[in-house]
């Protein structure tokens, strides 16, 4: 490539990351749902960790997303780091802040931190293949910079909202609505903020320290990066020596005194070859390589030792499940059925949503009626904030399958709408003594109401007060019914999750309420 070109690389990485980082924020501060699944689809399907996930079970546009980041990974690098990776661009905004404030600050080679980085690799893989995300969801970097938008950004977009949407509403215009504000316990909180500090404080005091000690998809990608067919090298000819390139390289892996360039933990941001006076900096293929004894890349022999472990994000079969976890429950049993989170429609079971969610709260923040909501240990420490169903606050919209549309991990696979509709996340239980009807002899038929299959029926009681009656196989477990029920500090009526998800009866619905979008108020 001639030097014009090369130096544009450079611009053209700035430009495309940029892009890239908009598009995923957009994502996730999104709380008018405005931005269709397809689209989310598109745009998540270049995340490296999630696609690995999901093509062990669904393929799609994220199979070719995944097979297009490993080629282009073989042929030029890391160029996922520096280009499509969000919390990348994060810490190339605060390197760009620091030079602002600190004009002199230059960078300085340092050894990567290679020994550390692939044990925590190794341990990562082989926690997930037995199937525990949890480390993986406290490195992965685009589920943390999900979270952390979920979390801080998108309640700040939300509050203004509703503060416009009150001042307009005074001058009696509608046309902005208030959208419902989730409660975050600040336990949850404090991970995504904890992790946004760590990549200030790293990306402040030592460039892409994150991508080169942490990252897993950093690590993975170190290690494809080592047989790319192009590489950024050194030309000894050309190069006169001034350290320019070492000087601005972010990833510290340019060693001016021997001219060696440790590609692996290069993330491809092109700052060398642009500062190069002379040209020294340049992009050669294997055979130029192997031609000139005078370009140099780093080859330590040390790093031999994970040359045979590139170990692919396998999962094992799932184990097999009982048909309901009712385990604990006793008959007044609502507390206990709270202890089991009900994972979203699509996730097949407990197992197959714990072992694969990176709980990067994309489906969090996509859900129109704000149902699910993320947890800290609720799956258990292996399912470390990944998202439940919350019905305290909201229930699954009969007609939504938005989650499973969008989910990049493939957590969540993909069901169409009428399919969606049969499937059975839980299943209800009434106690009769709790009921409004018996308790204050008065009447209510809330959960009835509410239903969508007529999964529950109010069925004559006492005079003229009728009781709910349940026919389980016509539940899915969406909630409705619980979220209706007036019952305190206890529901009379509640959903126990399903560990491995059933399929509902057919409902022979004639006329459906309509379900509007975004949170519907019940009349309690
Ligand atoms: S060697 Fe350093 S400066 Fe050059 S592209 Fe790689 S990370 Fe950027
Ligand atoms: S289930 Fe939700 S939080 Fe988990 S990976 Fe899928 S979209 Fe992200
Ligand atoms: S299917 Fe249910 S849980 Fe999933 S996004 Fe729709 S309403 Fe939310």
């Amino acid at each position: 490539m001639s030097r014009p070109k090369l130096t544009r690389l450079k611009n053209i990485r700035f430009v495309v990351s940029l892009v890239f980082f908009v598009l995923i924020s957009l994502l996730f501060l999104d709380p008018w749902n405005k931005i269709s699944p397809e689209f989310t689809n598109y745009v998540v399907a270049l995340q490296l960790i999630p696609a690995l996930l999901k093509i062990l079970f669904y393929t799609g546009v994220t199979t070719i997303g995944l097979i297009f980041i490993i080629l282009l990974t073989f042929a030029f690098g890391r160029v996922y780091c520096s280009t499509l990776c969000p919390i990348g661009t994060l810490q190339d905004i605060v390197i760009y802040l620091k030079r602002k404030i600190n004009l002199r600050e230059r960078f300085q080679y340092k050894k990567s931190p290679y020994i550390y980085h692939y044990l925590l690799f190794i341990l990562l893989t082989i926690f997930t293949v037995a199937g525990s995300t949890t480390l993986l969801n406290l490195f992965e970097p685009f589920s943390n910079y999900g979270r952390i938008l979920t979390n801080t950004a998108e309640p700040l977009i939300i509050l203004t909202n509703n503060f416009i949407s009150n001042i307009l509403g005074d001058f009696q215009l509608y046309f902005v609505y208030v959208i419902p504000l989730r409660k975050i316990s600040l336990d949850i909180l404090a991970i995504p903020i904890l992790f946004f500090a760590l990549i200030v404080y790293m990306s402040y005091s030592q460039g892409r320290l994150f991508c080169n000690s942490l990252c897993p998809a950093g690590a993975l990608l170190g290690l494809i990066s080592r047989f790319s067919i192009f590489k950024i090298v050194i030309n000894e000819t050309a190069c006169n020596e001034c350290g320019a390139c070492e000087k601005v390289c972010k990833a510290n892996c340019i060693e001016s005194e021997t001219k060696r360039i440790d590609f692996a933990s290069c993330i491809g941001c092109f700052n060398c070859i642009k500062s190069c006076p002379t040209s020294g900096v340049i992009y050669a293929g294997i055979k130029l390589r192997n031609a000139s004894t005078s370009l140099v890349v780093f080859n330590s022999s040390r790093r031999n030792f994970f040359k045979y472990n590139i170990i692919p994000v396998a999962v094992t079969s799932l184990p097999v499940m009982s048909i309901t976890d009712t385990i604990g429950i006793q008959r007044n049993g609502f507390q206990d059925a709270r202890k089991h989170p009900i994972s979203p429609p699509g996730s097949i079971s407990i197992e197959h949503f714990k072992s694969l969610c990176t709980a990067c709260h994309l489906c969090v923040t996509s859900c129109p009626t704000h149902v699910l909501y993320p947890t800290l240990f609720d799956y258990g420490i292996d399912g470390i904030l990944q998202p439940k169903l919350n019905y305290d606050a909201s229930f699954c919209n009969y007609d939504c399958n938005i989650c499973t549309l969008i989910c990049p991990s493939g957590a969540i696979l993909p069901v169409d709408v009428p399919s969606k509709k049969l499937i059975q996340i839980g299943r209800t239980h009434f106690v009769k003594e709790d009921c409004v009807v018996i308790d204050k002899k008065k009447e209510c038929a809330a959960c009835a109401e509410h239903c969508p299959t007529k999964a529950v029926k109010m069925a004559p009681y006492e005079g003229k007060l009728k009781l709910p009656e349940l026919n389980n196989d016509l539940c899915t477990g969406c909630g409705a019914c619980e979220y209706a029920c007036p019952t305190t500090p206890r529901k009379a009526i509640y959903v126990r999750r399903n560990s491995v998800h059933l399929q509902a009866i057919k409902p022979d619905v004639k006329k459906k309420e309509d379900v509007p979008e975004g949170l519907i108020e019940f009349p309690f």
